[in-house]
């Protein structure tokens, strides 16, 4: 099937900085697709340049199949919804959403019947008289959804939508924004530095750093076979063993991940002393000296917590070693 998005070689370079840098990517349509990197790593800057507000200095960029290039935002068939929401703070809710059709000549009727539908869609029916102002953070961010969707676009680009929200809000909008892409069928592709939003809410991640990807995946994939210390590092919260370390534990001499929740307290296995016990809920966590090596192991609620200071022993399948294609 045609990718709603494909990249090949994409680079956006301004002056000597290297924004985004031979970038390969597809997005499948109806995808979920999320980009996760830390700050200044150039994923914005990708999402410009689907959107069409950046050219490439470099590379192709095809949208559903057909070249991008030279094509202006509004005639591509997709939409922007910016962190910040950009609404117009003088118009009420309804206008604020029926504005892109108004744009589009849209007679006043059709328009806010339509505005009214999207406003439904992200459960905000009746506040179209309000002004933005009157709404909390959290309905800003559905009215800025809104006025993406009334437009019907093909793909949905999302830059930190969720950013401005208190964590409690994020969580609940994660979990309505994903079942609403689902609903409708919509190519979501959505920018977060946030591991936690991509991995819970993607079909598929792509992890960028300083203007590259460096992988590419499903969550599951990112998060369990990361391919470099830096993946393994911002996905999660994984323990990186030295190549020395796995040396003295009878491995190969290379980097290597290791999964807290993977690690378990055994009878027999390597020797370690409880540095740090951190109650965390659903279950604790122990930090723990192994080696010159500080390592966590994840307890799930209800196992025998050791107390600090004491000597245990850890255990693991050689499953869960999983080695990094870093050089050491
Ligand atoms: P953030 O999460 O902070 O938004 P990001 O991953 O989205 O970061 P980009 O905004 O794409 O990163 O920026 C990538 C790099 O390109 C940064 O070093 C940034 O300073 C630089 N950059 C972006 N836009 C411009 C521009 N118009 N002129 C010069 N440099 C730019």
């Amino acid at each position: 099937m045609t990718p709603a998005v494909r990249f090949q070689k994409v680079s956006r370079h301004f002056g000597a900085v290297r924004a985004v840098d031979g970038v390969d990517l597809d997005v499948a349509s109806g995808e979920f697709f999320a980009m996760l990197g830390p700050s200044g790593s150039g994923k914005t800057t990708c999402l410009r340049l689907i959107a069409g507000f950046e050219q490439p200095t470099a590379g192709s960029i095809e949208i559903f199949g057909e070249r991008a290039e030279g094509v202006p935002p509004y005639r591509r068939n997709v939409n922007t919804v910016f962190q910040d929401y950009a609404l117009f703070p003088h118009l009420n809710i309804l206008d604020n959403v029926a504005y892109g059709l108004m744009v589009k000549g849209i007679s006043k009727t059709d328009r806010y019947k339509e505005a009214e539908k999207a406003l439904e869609l992200v459960k905000l029916p009746g506040y179209g008289s309000r002004k933005p102002s009157q709404l909390s953070g959290g309905q800003r961010q559905r009215v800025a959804l809104a006025r993406a969707l009334v437009n019907k676009p093909k793909v949905l680009l999302l830059d930190e939508p969720l950013g401005a929200l208190d964590l409690k809000l994020r969580e609940q909008m994660q979990e309505e924004l994903k079942s609403l892409q689902r609903a409708l069928g919509i190519t979501f592709v959505f920018v977060t530095h946030d591991q936690g939003e991509a991995l819970s809410m993607a079909d598929r991640v792509a992890v960028f750093n300083n203007g590259g990807i460096v992988q590419q995946g499903t969550p599951q994939e990112i998060y369990r076979r990361p391919k470099t210390r830096f993946v393994a590092d911002f996905v999660g919260s994984s323990n990186l063993l030295s190549p020395d370390l796995m040396a003295s534990l009878g491995g190969e001499r290379r980097w290597a991940s290791l999964r807290p929740e993977a690690v378990r307290v055994a009878s027999e296995g390597a020797e370690a002393v409880v540095e740090n016990v951190s109650f965390l809920g659903a279950g604790t966590r122990l930090a723990v000296e192994l080696g010159s090596a500080r390592l966590h192991v994840m307890l799930p609620a209800g196992a025998d917590v050791p107390d600090v200071g004491t000597p245990i022993r850890l255990s693991w399948n050689s499953q869960d070693i999983h080695y990094m294609d870093d050089a050491a």
